[in-house]
């Protein structure tokens, strides 16, 4: 279980929805990371559910959902904004829902 939710930066106008951390769902683990060719922070799988980890080939390494040649790199929401540098991302708790 997760809970995603807009998350907005106090400096510029980035916008995200999200978990802006490591989380754990019932497809695997997820893990936030910043596209660059995006611009967008999402969510990607970072290994499957453990029930599966002995049978299913390695993990890939972590790239972007719409496009796997873009340049991505870990990020969580308790780092400065990845778009401006400056700003902190604020969670709007209204705006949570739970994902699993
Ligand atoms: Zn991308
Ligand atoms: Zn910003």
């Amino acid at each position: 279980m997760a809970t995603w939710m807009d998350w907005s930066c106090s400096k510029c106008d980035f916008v995200f929805h999200g978990a802006g951390e490591h989380s754990a769902l019932r497809s695997g683990t997820t893990t936030s990371i910043y596209c660059e060719g995006c611009e967008d922070v999402m969510d990607v799988l970072d290994a499957p559910p453990p029930w599966r980890r002995d049978k299913e080939a390695p993990v890939e390494p972590l790239a972007c959902d719409h496009d796997k040649r873009h340049a991505i790199r870990p990020w969580t929401a308790k780092e400065p904004c990845p778009h401006c540098g400056e700003g902190t991302m604020i969670p709007d708790e209204r705006t949570a829902r739970c994902v699993d």
